[in-house]
């Protein structure tokens, strides 16, 4: 490994934005914008894409290749925004692996992009943008002998950009459907994209999720899709017939981040769980009718995350939350129910169904 002793410092600079003139009285805080982050380079062992924006200096963001003339790392936004400043800081803590040449490149459309700075090694400042973006990359201009290792961006913006809080990877494989692959991509960053939104839906004091996961699609595999620790597998055929079914990733997503051990956690519960977070958090709106003749609330899936969602409404903001710390510590007891509403959980499914039914029947009317 080629050592670059010297550390050079890119101050780079944009113009100021033209978003629309702040009115004191009607000023709108637009929610912060998510982000994608694709490399043509695969990660290191360990050493994740995401790491580059999370806030911490001391992850790194190590490529498992040497820099091939024209390989990028690009970050992009859901929503375009305008640039206030930027600083990225490439190469390992002690500046060794520093990026010796390159352009840090912006963006307005995704497609097309112009350099604001050449790279020589080391940090990158910017101030200001003429235009709003929705990209910012850096690229090589050649090969070097060195893995591409950025420590982090540092970028402030309006609206400003989600942070990754939860970094993670999702590595996916499609040998056996290789047709898949740009789905698979897509449905990868996707979940990727909603891993901070799912694990604050399940967050626990001192559990870290995993950081990497494995995506795969198989053309044998019977049913949809299943997760096991960090491994998800998916069935080629189904999303295929399905493509538009990318909840059921994250679905699978959701177990991983679940981690449950437990074997006192019930089924219908750990289910319910997770399509909660897929129905109610994800795509609300897209659960669809609930049999109100057969819905109970351990019917498991889509019924009892319904359930879940009345209990939510009705008698705890936070009891999805508390229902995940009793599974994921090995705590789980149906008085849990009892404890958290004041009713067992028999009385509870009695009270929802009288309500489905209720609903039903406004809806005949
Ligand atoms: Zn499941």
């Amino acid at each position: 490994m080629q050592h670059l002793m010297v550390s050079i410092v890119l101050m780079l600079t944009l113009g100021q934005g033209d978003s629309s003139p702040e009115t004191p009285k009607a000023k709108l805080v637009e929610p912060p914008v998510s982000i994608t982050v694709e490399s043509t380079l695969p990660s290191a062992r360990g050493m994740i894409r995401q790491f580059a924006f999370d806030g911490d200096p001391a992850t790194l963001f190590v490529s498992d290749e040497p820099i091939r003339e024209s390989d990028h790392f690009t970050m992009s936004f859901d929503r375009p925004v305008a640039l206030k400043s930027v600083a990225v800081v490439t190469g390992r803590p002690d500046s060794s692996g520093a990026l010796g040449s390159g352009t840090l490149e912006v963006s307005e459309d995704g497609k097309a992009f112009c350099e604001v700075a050449k790279f020589a090694s080391g940090e990158a400042h910017a101030k200001g943008n003429p235009h709003e973006i929705c990209a910012i990359r850096v690229k090589s201009e050649k090969s070097l002998e060195i893995p591409l290792i950025i420590r982090e961006f540092t970028i402030e913006s309006e609206p400003s950009l989600v942070p990754f809080k939860y970094p993670v990877e999702i590595q996916t494989d499609v040998s056996d459907a290789p047709e898949m692959k740009e789905w698979l991509e897509k449905v990868a960053r996707l979940c990727e994209r909603n891993y901070r939104m799912i694990n604050e839906e399940l967050k626990t004091e001192g559990y870290t999720p995993a950081r990497e996961i494995n995506m795969t699609l198989k053309k044998d595999y019977r049913g949809v899709a299943a997760a096991g620790g960090t491994r998800i597998t998916g069935s080629a055929k189904f999303f295929k017939e399905h493509p538009d079914d990318v909840g059921a990733m994250i679905h699978e997503t959701t177990h991983v981040v679940q981690h449950y051990r437990s074997r006192n956690n019930p089924g219908w519960l750990v289910e319910g769980v997770a399509d909660y977070v897929r129905f109610f958090k994800f795509e609300p709106g897209k659960i669809g009718p609930i049999n109100t003749a057969r819905a109970h609330y351990n019917s498991s899936y889509r019924v009892t995350a319904a359930f879940l969602a009345y209990l939510t409404e009705k008698y705890d903001k936070e009891i999805v939350l508390k229902l995940n710390k009793l599974m994921r510590e090995g705590n789980y007891k149906e008085d849990a129910f009892k404890e958290y509403t004041g009713k067992t959980v028999q009385e509870l499914d009695e009270e929802w169904r009288s309500v489905l039914s209720e609903g039903a029947k406004e809806a005949d009317d």
